[in-house]
């Protein structure tokens, strides 16, 4: 995360009539210390991703997921959402209903930062569910877990972390709030800026969110130090961390008259 950004790159100021869509990803959690999962090796904290993130691999060894979900609530619950968590935050309170925020993170930091408009596309660290039965995901803060693992109190199968695995549909309610968010900002014959910080968003179904908002004449930015592989899918690279481009964004803001 060498790289300097330059305020000077900012595309026109965000403003009380811009509806913002924005994406975010691990680069994200990472800058608040989380380790996230590396394509590179396929390992998360030194576990083969297909071990603790698929649900063959909970279906062989549910204690060893278990407890890795367990020390990722641990470290989440020790690390503190930064200055892009908090400027997104701000970015809510002043755009209101025009603000939507879809992450790809489970950890939680978002809320905690105060955002309150927002979608977790790939479930959440800090909730449970039933790996059998339609029982209600519910809040859970709970670790370690260890054996006696916890069962589900409708059906008596397994518990398991509300987390969208490998092999898993992403739940369609994210699809949803994403298309709800372009077509109201298309019936208001508004300004939409489609957003992505830490995260290219090359993953389907994040993969698609760019395309659909420029298909909807939105302007689209990605907010990243690095120069991803499908960084031609956006207008603009705002090249730095999240943690430096999300601030610029609220100082830059424009309030109406
Ligand atoms: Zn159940």
């Amino acid at each position: 995360m060498t790289q300097t950004f330059d305020p000077a790159d900012l595309p026109r100021a965000l403003d009380d009539k811009t509806w913002l869509l924005v994406l975010t990803g691990a680069g994200v959690s990472a800058e608040s210390g989380l380790p996230t999962f590396r394509a590179s090796d396929g390992l998360w904290e030194n576990h083969h991703i297909e071990d603790v993130a698929s649900p063959d691999g909970f279906r062989r060894d549910p204690e060893l997921v278990w407890r890795f979900y367990g020390e990722r609530r641990a470290g989440a619950a020790k690390v503190e959402p930064n200055a892009g968590h908090l400027a997104l935050a701000e970015l809510e309170r002043r755009l209101g209903e025009r603000f939507l925020l879809v992450t790809q993170n489970v950890d939680g930091l978002h809320g905690r930062a105060g955002s309150r408009r927002y979608v977790e596309l790939h479930g959440s660290l800090w909730r449970t569910r039933c790996s059998s039965c339609d029982l209600v995901p519910f809040d859970d803060h709970s670790h370690p877990v260890e054996p006696p693992l916890p069962m589900c109190p409708n059906c008596g199968a397994l518990l398991r972390p509300d987390i969208v695995w490998f092999g898993e549909a992403i739940p369609y309610h994210g699809d949803f709030a994403v298309r709800e968010h372009i077509y109201l900002a298309r019936l208001a014959k508004e300004r939409l800026v489609f957003l992505a910080a830490g995260t290219s968003g090359n993953v389907w179904p994040a993969s698609s969110y760019v395309s659909r908002a420029a298909d909807a004449g939105a302007e689209t930015w990605l907010a990243d130090p690095g120069v991803p592989a499908n960084r031609g899918a956006f207008d603009r690279h705002l090249r730095g961390p999240a943690t430096v481009v999300l601030p610029a964004l609220v100082e830059a803001f424009k309030p109406s008259a």
